[in-house]
């Protein structure tokens, strides 16, 4: 196809039809548009934008670019919650057997972590024998037999966000709405779910920095997973503090455990129960969100999730005995050091940023898509705002390859918090619902 003109309407702010958007994302993915159009053409959407039916047909080309898991006909919902990513945001991992253990059916495809933002499949490479990437027929199967599945997105599985999603992270062209819905959504869209929740999320560690963009970009997503017959909604949350008190790999996995064992931080509670309370009333299991709040809570507080996770891990070839005695230790890494506070007051602010950056360094992130990644490093027993700390106590403790590199993160992480005389005013984590 003759891709220039494409670009140039877009340049001069012209709209596409659905025609030509799903005929340049067909070439694309059979690699008959080089990439260095490819990324003109993202720059000119990037600054131009698309309006609501450019949006749905990129989507839904992009949904079309390979194949899609076929699910039988069963009366357990398909249900999925996609993040758009942060600091400890480990939700993912109680929530899909939770969701299994209250009768739904769970097609969990994530991604990994770019940048700051961990990534669920990095976590979960950090268990022993855990396969992320599973053949199309066994998450079909698995998600049948077990009720959940988490794991990557096959080959042949949306292959034109992979694709796009590369160039957009080279191209400087990630931050755009329409194309962080297409994103999302193709993904999401091509699970045939029933019911979606999406944590969208803001502050100083998310792609959308401010409360009033990461609304738009959730209007955006709710609106056209609507459209698409996939009942979605969306909850506004705080990301300017980790999630929890754990972050880094194996560090997530640990405190997801504790989590499903009823002894986890309360704020990593409090978005696993509102996400299944959501998917609760969206598939009309609950009639109100403080029903399903509670029928989660009771799921969770018997203890079945937590056998549900064993199933689940063992499904994907972990070997749960080493797990097991992975939990048992207190730190993986080679080093643990406290960071300590030099004055007593209250905790003012965690910023999950640099807490992301310190962590990303350490080697537990990835700076390029083909960084290796240090499961055992991150930090944890991270103090957060409105909790009171003595001269001297630890504000966390950092887990590092060695002393060098945890010595220099102990230094930025002290800048990572801030202590007052006066207790701060609690902050809300979930603070809007948009549907
Ligand atoms: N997650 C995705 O899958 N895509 C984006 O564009 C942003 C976050």
């Amino acid at each position: 196809m003759n891709f220039l003109p494409l670009i140039e309407s877009k340049r001069e702010g012209k709209i596409l039809t659905r025609e030509q958007i799903q005929e340049f994302i067909r070439e694309f993915t059979a690699g008959r548009i080089p990439d260095y159009q490819m990324a003109a053409m993202l720059m000119a959407i990037y600054f131009r934008g698309l309006n609501t039916a450019e949006t749905t047909a990129l989507t839904l080309a992009m949904r079309d670019s390979g194949d899609v898991p076929i699910f039988p006909k069963d009366k357990r919902p398909l249900v999925d919650k996609h993040s758009t990513g942060g600091i400890g945001d480990k939700v993912s991992l109680p929530l899909a057997p939770l969701l299994a253990c209250l009768g739904f059916r769970v097609p969990m495809i994530s991604g990994r972590g770019l940048g700051i933002t961990g990534g669920t499949l990095d976590k979960l490479d950090s268990i022993p024998g855990f396969r992320t990437l599973l053949p199309a027929a066994q998450i079909v199967a698995q998600v049948q037999q077990v009720g959940c599945v988490i794991c990557g997105q096959t080959d042949t599985m949306v292959p034109a966000d992979k694709k796009i999603y590369a160039l957009r992270d080279a191209s400087g062209t990630v931050p755009s709405i329409q194309l962080i819905t297409a994103s999302i959504l193709s993904k999401k869209l091509a699970e045939s779910l029933d019911a979606l929740i999406l944590d969208v999320k803001f502050g100083c560690a998310a792609f959308m920095q401010t409360k009033a963009d990461a609304r738009k970009l959730a209007k955006a997503m709710v609106a056209l997973g609507n459209e698409c017959g996939t009942n979605t909604r969306a909850i506004l949350t705080d990301m300017n503090t980790p999630v929890g008190c754990a972050a880094g790999n194996w560090l997530e996995v640990k405190e997801s455990i504790e989590c499903l064992e009823g002894k986890g931080p309360s704020d990593l509670q409090e978005l696993v129960i509102d996400s299944a309370a959501h998917l609760l009333v969206q598939t009309h299991k609950s009639k109100s969100l403080a029903a399903a709040r509670k029928l989660a809570e009771d799921c969770l507080n018997a203890g079945e999730p937590r056998a549900k996770w064993n199933e689940m891990i063992i499904a994907q070839g972990a070997d749960l005995k080493a797990f097991n005695q992975k939990l048992t230790l207190d730190s993986t890494a080679k080093v643990v050091f406290e960071v300590k506070s030099e004055k007593p007051g209250y905790v003012s602010k965690c910023d999950a940023r640099i807490i992301g950056e310190v962590i990303r360094d350490l080697g537990g992130g990835r700076l390029t898509k083909d960084s290796t990644i240090n499961f055992d490093v991150g930090v944890d027993r991270i103090a957060k705002p409105g909790e009171r700390v003595e001269k001297s106590a630890a504000l966390c403790r950092v887990h590092a390859a060695d002393s060098g590199q945890a010595k220099m993160a102990i230094a930025r992480l002290k800048t990572a918090f801030e202590i007052s005389m006066k207790r701060p005013a609690k902050i809300s984590l979930i603070v809007a619902v948009v549907q």
